[in-house]
């Protein structure tokens, strides 16, 4: 592997198998598996990233980059072992043995647990850092990998070959690059589709997440808390310990006017109101991190693919972090499609037949479209206080205490079994 901040003009490096646009979580995942797979093809891969370049033996910057953290399925675990980077992530992840769901302020609230289904655990939570530092040293193993830092790809025009990709770095002329695949994981903006007329549903849930590390009193003890406020869902996810910190990582999602407001909160108001939101369940909040602000809303793409072009991760389907399920979902997705392109290179098929495009695509569609229409619900329902919704919700979590079938549904969302 090889990173620098510009490509190498005087190698006249001028044509790769695949150009993966975004070094975020899924396309560095995506050159995991790609490399997992199918090392010894030695496809050569070029990843364009905008922002610069990581350095893993400094994984706290990266906290400065991403500072959530991310709750992973018991199958993404299992996804990520067979790329061989659970082994070195696990003593970072903490289990979630247990998910606590409730209702502020009302009669209703359901435990769902690991034991129950006889689990290991029905997820895990890992800092971003941690993980994007995981990847990042998976990365290293792909022989044929080169990855351009602080460089943005502008436009790609699709030609008889594939495409041709044009990137910029500041103060630096155009390059050109052909790439017979491009995948987009360039996150939720995605500027590339738009501008190649690829059309969107959108759903702006006028509400933001507000995202922190916390230090409590008491240890989670493995529990995850999911708590249905007036002011929007808020969850607890279990942190590894620091020294003798007892860590949460919090999601409190708000109205996007609250945020707003909030972001200008002093730690002692932000402390007082949250304990005031979740209760003594970890008694004392004792200290609330750096936060950062994230605006949530659906957003789908109507193409996945074209010739020669696939959309991963946020660029392809941007959904409410209620339900913890965004990279989950893409990680299944870039088994997949990997397996696609595994398949079809064994069929002596070039790496952007449009065949092995669509068989991914279609593959994925169920999983996707469950994944997205629950999540979906899911804020609709527990983001209104207005009666209409409260019973619903109010019976909801009623039922899934009546009702195994509903429970188990619910766990192997969680788990990734499903
Ligand atoms: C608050 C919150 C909590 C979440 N919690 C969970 C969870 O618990 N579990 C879960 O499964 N998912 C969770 N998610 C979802 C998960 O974070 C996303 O699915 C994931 O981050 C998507 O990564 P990505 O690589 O697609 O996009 P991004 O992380 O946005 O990465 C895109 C990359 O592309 C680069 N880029 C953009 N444009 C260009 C360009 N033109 N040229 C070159 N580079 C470019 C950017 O610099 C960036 O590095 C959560 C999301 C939020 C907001």
């Amino acid at each position: 592997m090889t990173s620098t901040d510009m490509l190498d003009r005087d190698k006249n490096f001028r044509s790769v198998d695949v150009l993966i646009v975004g070094s975020g979580l899924i396309g560095s995942s995506l050159v995991c598996a790609l490399s997992s797979a199918m090392g010894a093809k030695n496809l050569s891969v070029l990843v364009v990233e905008a922002g610069p370049a990581r350095d893993i033996s400094k994984a706290e910057l990266d906290s400065e980059r991403d500072a959530r953290s991310t709750a992973l399925s018991f199958g993404s675990s299992q996804i990520l072992e067979r790329l061989g980077l659970w082994k070195g992530l696990s003593r970072f992840a903490a289990p979630i043995h247990e998910i606590f769901v409730s209702d502020q302020g009302r009669f209703g609230a359901t435990r769902l647990t690991s034991a129950e289904y006889k689990l290991d655990a029905l997820g895990y939570v890992v800092e971003n850092k941690n993980l994007l530092s995981a990847l990042y040293e998976g990365m290293q193993s792909h022989k044929k990998l080169n990855i351009v830092n602080n460089t943005r790809v502008i436009k790609v025009v699709p030609n008889s070959d594939g495409m041709e990709v044009q990137l910029k770095e500041a103060q630096q002329d155009t390059q050109k690059i052909q790439a017979r695949l491009v995948v987009l994981a360039e996150g939720g903006q995605s500027k590339i589709a738009t501008e190649l007329g690829i059309k969107r549903r959108r759903v702006d849930y006028n509400q933001h997440a507000i995202i922190a590390n916390i230090t409590t009193e008491k240890a989670h003890c493995g529990i995850a808390y999911e708590r249905f406020s007036e002011s929007g869902p808020i969850a607890l996810l279990p942190l590894a310990p620091l020294g003798e910190e007892y860590r949460a990582s919090l999601v409190w999602t708000v109205t996007s006017a609250a945020a707003a407001a909030m972001v200008n909160w002093t730690e002692p108001l932000l402390l007082e109101k949250l304990q005031q939101n979740i209760g003594q369940r970890l008694g004392q909040i004792k200290t609330f991190g750096k936060r950062d602000v994230y605006p949530l809303s659906l957003s789908v793409v109507e193409e996945q693919i074209r010739p020669s072009l696939v959309l991963l991760g946020n660029a392809a389907h941007t959904i409410h972090p209620v339900a913890g399920q965004g990279m989950n979902l893409s990680l299944r997705d870039i088994e997949a499609l990997v397996f696609c392109i595994d398949r079809g290179l064994k069929k002596d098929l070039r790496i952007n037949d449009f065949s092995i495009l669509q068989e991914y695509v279609m593959r994925r569609d169920d999983d996707q479209n469950q994944v997205i229409n629950f999540t979906h619900r899911l804020v609709e329902l527990f983001s209104s206080s207005s009666l209409a919704k409260v019973l619903p919700r109010k019976l909801g979590l009623l039922t899934l205490d009546l009702f195994p079938a509903l429970r188990r549904e619910l766990v192997m969302r969680a788990s990734g079994s499903r």
